[in-house]
């Protein structure tokens, strides 16, 4: 961290300008918005300084800037157009150990100006500290258009109840479940609608009549791994929940993505370690659920798809627990996309199968002759340790054995890997480039459009294994 983002009151507190200029105005504009109490040094004034000094929230001194004005001054700012007058500031202040800012001289700031978005009293400031302003720039914007405008009015009416609240409920997890159970009630609406009246008895009665909190539990997907795949759902019950149970195959970019002080219970390991069994985890939810909790049950890609979430629905239903259900990019779709492999395409696949590559637990066979068609494209789920299996039978049901097939392993991920080649070569290609799990099987006329259709990561590596295999990392 190459500065400490810190909120400082200026209410009152001296502050030195040198420059006149509109640079100068800017800055002091700013200063005056938070309280400060100005003095500026320059040779000519902008119309808006004489007007501040005739409404005393300014003091203005023509003429040169001498040290010995920085007597008794917090901050200073250099903005005059004369790079060396701005040199001999920053010395002279920084010799006084005084914090300056240097208008466009970042290396002689002793603090910056951020770029701020005011919700008084929610206060959000954005740097990149220089080195990329108009991205900071279009940051900030892009938050502004995400915050609503009635966030400013919601924290104050919050501020004017928060001793009240610590008087009466005790114990900071309590508390914190009461303020959620408060910004998901109609609080939030009858502020929305400027109802402030209204807004503040519903928060009142919300801390006369305190509700049993329900437990509730939030089957997500996650999507395959690259966080920005995340729903705005998924994300906003990720930082609502209480309790995150999660395995293995949620990235870590997206777990960094929980609410900071939410437990978090891990359920799976990666394929061969320890994993917790299904009925422990339904037991685990049902037991959560039950003391109160909300709980974020995330998993990889979609919970609809090989991913047991209607099994651990069908656990909470007999307790009468509350579940809603947020959809995720399944693999299928985000590892296609990120190769750059169509699943369907009008030339070349009609329909597209998404297939576990697990045994049954019967041992029954798949009905790999309705999987070995044509002009279709096979999407194998878990089908790392079966490929060659999975060759054999596809090939033995009358697939061709040319047929494109492209593992991808850690999909969407910044370490995606990609290997292509065709179908008699898969579980050989599997070995000799190592794939590791999680990885996705795709099998079909599509996969030859991956050559055009790449774009994200590195450009296919040329053949390692042989003429016909290509792999791009
Ligand atoms: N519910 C998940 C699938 C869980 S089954 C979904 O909808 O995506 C686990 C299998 O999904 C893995 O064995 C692998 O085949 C596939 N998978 C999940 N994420 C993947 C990723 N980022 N890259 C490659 N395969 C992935």
């Amino acid at each position: 961290m190459q500065y400490l983002p810190l909120f400082v009151k200026l209410t009152d507190k001296p502050v030195l300008i040198v420059g006149g200029g509109s640079v100068a105005l800017r800055k002091a504009g700013t200063l005056l918005s938070a309280g400060a109490r100005l003095t500026v040094v320059a040779k000519q004034f902008a119309d808006e300084f004489v007007q501040w000094q005739q409404q005393g929230k300014a003091t203005l001194i023509p003429g040169s800037f001498d040290p010995v004005q920085l007597d008794g001054k917090l901050l200073v700012i250099a903005a005059t157009d004369d790079e060396q007058l701005n040199d001999s500031v920053y010395q002279a202040a920084s010799a006084r150990n005084m914090l300056v800012n240097t208008v466009d001289d970042q290396p002689k700031c002793g603090f910056i100006f951020p770029s701020i978005i005011d919700r008084s009293p929610i206060l959000i400031a954005i740097s990149s500290f220089g080195t990329a302003p108009v991205l900071a720039r279009r940051l900030r914007e892009k938050l502004e258009t995400l915050l609503p405008q009635h966030l400013g009015p919601l924290a104050e009416l919050v501020g004017r109840f928060r001793s009240r609240v610590k008087a009466k409920i005790s114990g900071f997890a309590a508390r914190r479940q009461f303020w959620e159970q408060v910004f998901d009630s109609d609080v939030v609406r009858d502020v929305q609608a400027n109802q402030l009246e209204n807004a503040e008895q519903r928060l009142q009665q919300l801390l006369d009549e305190p509700q049993q909190q329900a437990g509730e539990v939030y089957i997500v997907g996650a999507g395959p791994g690259d966080p920005e795949l995340l729903t705005l759902k998924a994300l906003q019950l990720m930082q609502q929940a209480d309790v995150v149970v999660y395995d293995y195959l949620v990235s870590a970019p997206i777990m960094e993505l929980v609410r900071r002080d939410a437990e978090r219970i891990c359920v799976g390991k990666k394929a061969g370690d320890h994993s917790v069994p299904q009925q422990d985890t339904n037991q685990l939810l049902i037991d959560l659920a039950l003391a109160g909790k909300k709980v974020c049950r995330l998993k990889g890609g979609d919970p609809f798809i090989f991913g047991r979430g209607g099994e651990e629905i069908q656990a909470l239903i007999p307790h009468h627990i509350a579940f809603q259900v947020v959809p995720g990019v399944t693999a299928a779709a985000g590892c296609a996309a990120y190769a750059g492999i169509p699943l369907t395409h009008r030339d070349h696949a009609q329909s597209v199968q998404f297939v576990t590559g697990h045994c049954r637990a019967d041992g029954s066979e798949p009905d790999w002759h309705s999987m070995s068609k044509a002009n279709q494209t096979l999407v194998i789920y878990m089908g790392l340790m079966k490929a060659s299996h999975i060759q054999q039978q596809l090939l033995l049901a009358g697939r061709a054995a040319n047929t494109p097939v492209a593992i991808i392993e850690n999909g969407t991920r910044s370490d995606q890997r990609v290997v292509t080649g065709s179908l008699e070569q898969l579980a050989q290609l599997i070995a000799h480039h190592q794939l590791g799990s999680p990885a996705l099987l795709v099998i079909g006329e599509v996969v030859s459009l991956q050559q055009d259709l790449h774009w994200f990561g590195k450009r296919p590596q040329p053949a390692v294994f042989n003429q016909t295999i290509t792999q791009m990392e």
